[in-house]
């Protein structure tokens, strides 16, 4: 009778690249606040946590000295200290951090003899905890997760994942982006009625694109095992596949199901505010998208094509850098298009103009226009988002012309004829 269950089992862990050999990280915790009154849940949560660990020095690594993230750290800093933790606060504006600074961050770890890093505020934070944190596991302990993630945005699901976005000198030294292996977070805590309602709309919802994209980033992924000189290289996984396109197909019919405007404070039968509902489903989807990476041992499940268009996005015109989410989500009508062999006969539920409609609804881009581009740039973008690692990578734009690409770009509605 659980025959079907223990293949899903046998699939997962053979989706998880070397098998045995391999350890698999996860959260031990993930605890998201959405009924909570108590304006101390985040503060109780990680005391718990940190208690559990055994933790008595840490350090809490944030985003830039005053406004509301930085008085979110500055209480927790009293919580803990009144139950007896050292505390330091680390803030550090630069998005994403650099290198210099994660060198300097590990320093302090090494020197106070810090049991671990609370990463608190958007990606830039989370990012520049599992660094600093990680280069010290790495010379010692490498297999400790170190981490606590205390996400204040919904922005895109490198909240529980075990990368980080840096930027590091290129030979010239000019700084460059970078993702970096580090390791998960061992707690997920988040406040969404206290904190993460407060993010601004848009960079809540931007995890809407990010987390949509994993449908076309599972498809990318099955084509590169599929394909003669990449098949060696990906360790696809079936079920891991599906569960990452399972977490698109959530969050569209999640979006679908909005009222109109839900900053408008709309409420459900039990007054809940439906918008909360609905960033407790978006931050849950996103630490379920980490985890999958994670059993996958590969950013694959979550990262195709249209990231690819966001590295080269940011790389060329990084003063139109716009969220991540909302950089992925733009192309991913345009990359659904790509997939479907006969552009009539689409999966029935992921079709390019519904996806279209779920990123307008939540006020995301859908054209290059949109994202303060002519329609030459995004074209230009596209074609070299298909050479972006084209020799570590293989996506959808790899096994089409430029022709075919600019043709469904404009059916997309990316760019216009
Ligand atoms: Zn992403």
């Amino acid at each position: 009778m659980f025959g079907y269950l223990e293949k899903t089992i046998e699939d997962i862990l053979k989706g998880s690249g070397s098998g045995i050999d391999r350890d698999v990280y996860l959260p031990s915790r993930v605890s998201i606040g959405m009924y909570t009154k108590d304006e101390d849940f985040l503060e109780k949560k990680i005391l718990d946590t940190t208690f559990g660990l055994g933790w008595h020095r840490v350090y809490i690594a944030t985003g830039r000295k005053n406004g509301f993230t930085a008085d979110v750290a500055e209480k927790v800093k009293d919580y803990l200290e009144e139950s007896g933790l050292e505390v330091y606060i680390f803030y550090n504006p630069e998005s994403p951090p650099t290198h210099t600074t994660i060198a300097a961050l590990n320093d302090l770890i090494n020197k106070n003899k810090v049991d671990g890093v609370i990463g608190l505020g958007g990606g830039s934070s989370i990012d520049l905890a599992k660094a600093a944190a990680y280069k010290k596991t790495k010379r010692k302990e490498r297999d400790y997760q170190r981490i606590i993630s205390c996400p204040t945005s919904t922005a895109h699901d490198g909240v529980a994942s075990d990368r980080a976005s840096i930027l590091v000198n290129d030979n010239e030294g000019n700084l460059i982006r970078k993702t970096i292996q580090t390791k998960l977070p061992i707690a997920v805590i988040a406040d969404i009625p206290h904190i993460i309602s407060e993010a601004p709309y848009k960079m809540n919802m931007s995890g809407v694109g990010d987390i949509i994209s994993n449908y076309t980033a599972a498809k990318d992924w099955e084509l590169a095992s599929k394909n003669r000189n990449f098949k060696d290289k990906v360790k696809y996984g079936e079920t891991l596949s599906k569960a990452s396109k399972m977490l698109s197909y959530v969050i569209i019919q999640a979006t679908l199901k909005l009222p109109r405007r839900i900053n408008g404070y709309v409420y459900d039968d039990n007054s809940y505010s439906i918008d909360r509902k609905f960033l407790r489903l978006l931050l849950l989807s996103e630490v379920a998208s980490s985890v999958i990476m994670s059993i996958a041992g590969s950013s694959l499940p979550a990262s195709g094509a249209e990231h690819n268009f966001s590295h080269v996005l940011d790389q060329t015109y990084p003063e139109k850098s716009t969220y991540h989410g909302e950089q992925v989500g733009v192309v991913v009508p345009t990359m659904v298009l790509l997939h479907s062999r006969n552009w009539n006969r689409y999966n029935p539920f992921f079709v390019p103009g519904k996806i279209k409609g779920v990123l307008q609804k939540v006020g995301l881009a859908t054209s290059a226009e949109e994202l303060g581009l002519t329609d030459k740039q995004g074209l230009e973008l596209l074609l070299s988002a298909r050479e972006f690692k084209k020799k570590e990578k293989y996506t959808i734009l790899q096994e089409k012309n430029p022709h075919q690409i600019e043709k469904a770009a404009i059916k997309a509605g990316f760019i216009k004829n």
